[in-house]
């Protein structure tokens, strides 16, 4: 089984990531989880490339295009040498971050169409999608402030985006959500990591017992 975990910056995406691994596992269940981007070196190359850019740009960001691009290159790596062969024998595969993500981003935020994303997607991994994405919703308000208790200097987030883009992100999210009903769950993200834990673990219900 594949399991995407969705959402903004400061959703608890990571936190929810670990806790379903934790809970899979009790099962006696295979789980490997991974990121994006990331996952292996050469994506995890990619990332660094994403979110530090390259020496002597003078902080110019990627272009909306070849951000995309980036992203379905390190995607497509990641699905060829982590995911693809995880599935194949049978793990369960927890990602946090996957296509929805660069619909959400590079679309939604950055302006490319979805078709275009999506054709990049079908190029770059066979259009692979998982069996669900769990989308974990937050507050604006409650984002910020799980973002400022972050002990980081913000160098784990491409920079350059105002609060209208991340607004444009979270809009888009819902959107596909509303949409896709069948490939989305929706997950209250606001409350405690443990009450938000039990709302993952209720939405996987059926693929854990099917
Ligand atoms: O999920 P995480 O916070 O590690 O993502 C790192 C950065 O990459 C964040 O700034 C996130 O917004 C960005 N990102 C993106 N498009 C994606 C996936 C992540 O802009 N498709």
């Amino acid at each position: 089984r594949f399991i995407a975990l969705e959402g903004g910056e400061g959703a608890g995406k990571s936190t929810q990531a670990r806790l379903l691994a934790d809970a899979l596992r009790e099962r006696g269940l295979e789980v490997v989880t991974t990121r994006e981007p990331g996952g292996t070196p050469g994506a995890e190359a990619i990332r660094a490339l994403l979110l530090n850019g390259v020496e002597g740009d003078q902080g110019e960001s990627w272009n909306p295009r070849a951000e995309a691009l980036l992203f379905a290159a390190a995607r497509s790596d990641h699905v060829h040498r982590l995911i693809r062969p995880a599935l194949a024998r049978g793990a369960w595969v927890i990602c946090d971050r996957y296509l929805d993500s660069s619909r959400a981003y590079q679309g939604g935020g950055s302006g490319l169409s979805d078709a275009d994303i999506g054709l990049l997607h079908q190029i770059g991994s066979e259009g692979l999608l998982p069996d669900l994405a769990l989308l974990v919703e937050v507050s604006p308000e409650v984002a910020v402030q799980r973002l400022s208790l972050r002990d980081t200097d913000g160098s784990d987030r491409i920079g350059g985006r105002n609060s209208a883009y991340h607004a444009r992100v979270a809009s888009a999210f819902s959107a596909f959500a509303t949409s896709e009903p069948e490939r989305f769950a929706r997950i209250d993200g606001n409350g405690d990591p443990a009450s938000t834990h039990a709302l993952v673990l209720a939405a996987l219900e059926a693929l854990l017992t099917g």
